[in-house]
């Protein structure tokens, strides 16, 4: 059996959402048991956690005309995909009930003026039960039966790490084997909630942004699937962005090791926790494009794969830099500033310790950085942000000197630097606007030692990477 993941940008619009019905059934897999996992539609769960934010600042009037947007724009997706269909009254009663619940958590966030993870998790975890019914309704619609599961009733088990749970997989397996394969043999396609689970008594968790992927691959272990397909809008995991390097290769074949580094860089189209549940299972997982679906994609498996260097890079980051008076490196302050951030809800991707000022930097999406701001504040403290920031990093066995020659060359800033342990990675914290030079210089440079490269899509990078061929 397969596990398929699907994403919000396959799920905006009634369009979308018969495209995922059509590449389920495509006849390539279609005699294969598939169960689907789902994350909300396009930008929901970042609306619903701007509400929650804002609901605690006092602004509830805004919020509640945008949360009827959003209400309506489910409504109105629901109709285009199954007006006719005898399932829509219940679709439709299920949107409008989550709303009311929805608007009564943000109302009493409001009264009391804070915002617990808890509340949060409550608020967040929406988007992807009002996704699912909507997906399992366009399968009927084909005539396809299809029943949507909420991972947070009695599937995914987790403890109460409100924003970042860590789920418990046994639990998860007995509810996956117990709920998930009656279905499947009956032939029908369940659709599971991704992002969300529940704590033992209930309590609904989310596993952090981007968890959807991560879901499956919990289901795809509970499961024992043959394979866990991961849809996006590219052909896998490329050589770097093909939007910035136009001759990017695809990497067909990665290590579970490999993977997991270039997704913790930020590799987009990985959640960094997806390859854990998959190891002891050896579960392969399938990074595919949707319109592209007879690509093989990415493999990422128990054997080795060695078509590095891989550069990840990452816009749309802040660095903000905390400072404090004193001579000597406070751990306590670095904590506290750490807790306080994941109370908030704020991501820290990077963290680096400042070697000559008592002071830390922290990499955040910038759409955090307010968050951020207002909870790393104290009285010791001096906080300043930089907005427009990128990480570019680099996976490849003694990549440092190359690297830092590419900087010099590039001449772009460097506003912090971290290495991986073993010598196979580099992550460099740059300006926005010097990334796309970077990454060009480092794709030609890197790619254009083994000698297999050289020749075919990327001559210029071959010149370059001649030049400089002995030191990488
Ligand atoms: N909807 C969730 C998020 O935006 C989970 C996901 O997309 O995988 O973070
Ligand atoms: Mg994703």
């Amino acid at each position: 059996m397969l596990v398929m993941k699907f994403g919000g940008t396959s799920l905006d619009g009634a369009g979308k959402i018969f495209d995922l019905v059509d590449l389920v059934r495509d006849p390539g897999w279609k005699d294969k048991e598939i169960a689907v996992v789902v994350s909300a539609m396009g930008k929901t769960t970042s609306i619903l956690r701007q509400a929650a934010r804002r609901a605690a600042q006092g602004e509830m009037k805004e919020i509640l005309s945008e949360l009827e947007d959003l209400a309506e724009r489910h409504r109105a997706t629901a109709l285009a995909i199954g007006r006719q269909n005898r399932g829509i009254d219940g679709v439709i009663g299920f949107i409008d009930s989550l709303f009311d619940e929805l608007g009564h958590i943000l109302r009493s966030i409001d009264v009391l003026g804070e915002m617990t993870p808890r509340a949060m998790d409550r608020i967040s975890g929406a988007g992807e039960r009002l996704s699912a019914p909507l997906v399992s309704l366009a399968f009927r619609v084909r005539g396809i039966d299809s029943e949507p599961v909420d991972a947070g009733e009695g599937l995914i088990v987790t403890d109460r790490t409100f924003g970042e749970a860590s789920p418990d997989p046994d639990a998860t397996r007995r509810n996956a084997r117990a709920l998930l394969e009656p279905l499947l043999s009956r032939g029908v396609i369940p659709v599971v909630t991704g992002f969300i689970g529940a704590t033992p008594d209930g309590e609904p968790t989310t596993l952090g942004r981007s968890g959807s992927d991560y879901s499956a691959a919990l289901i795809g272990a509970a499961l024992d699937a043959d394979e866990v397909w991961i849809w996006s809008d590219v052909d896998g995991i490329l050589t770097a962005d093909p939007k910035i390097v136009p001759h990017a290769r695809v990497l067909e074949n990665l290590s579970y090791i490999t993977a997991a580094e270039l997704a913790s860089c930020g590799a987009e189209v990985l959640h960094p926790k997806t390859i854990r549940p998959l190891t002891a299972g050896k579960i392969p997982l399938r990074l595919k494009n949707s319109f592209n679906p007879s690509h093989g994609g990415t493999l990422i498996s128990s054997r080795a794969g060695a078509h590095l260097p891989a550069i990840i890079s990452s816009e749309s980051l802040s660095l903000v830099n905390i400072k404090w008076e004193g001579e000597e490196w406070m751990p306590e302050i670095t904590t506290g500033v750490l807790q306080r951030l994941a109370r908030a809800g704020v991501k820290v991707l990077h963290f680096v310790q400042s070697a000559w000022q008592q002071g830390i930097g922290i990499v955040i999406r910038r759409s955090d950085s307010e968050a951020a701001v207002m909870a790393a504040a104290a009285d010791s403290l001096t906080i300043g942000v930089r907005p427009e920031v990128a990480t570019v990093s680099v996976i490849a066995p003694g990549v440092f000197l190359p690297a830092m020659a590419a900087l010099d060359e590039a001449a772009v800033e460097v506003l912090a630097l971290l290495q991986a342990t073993a010598d196979s990675g580099i992550i460099m914290v740059v300006p926005e606007s010097g990334m796309p030079g970077l990454v060009n210089l480092l794709h030609g440079r890197l790619n254009a030692t083994t000698p297999a490269d050289r020749c075919e899509a990327c001559p210029r990078a071959g010149t370059i990477g001649k030049r400089i061929g002995g030191a990488v």
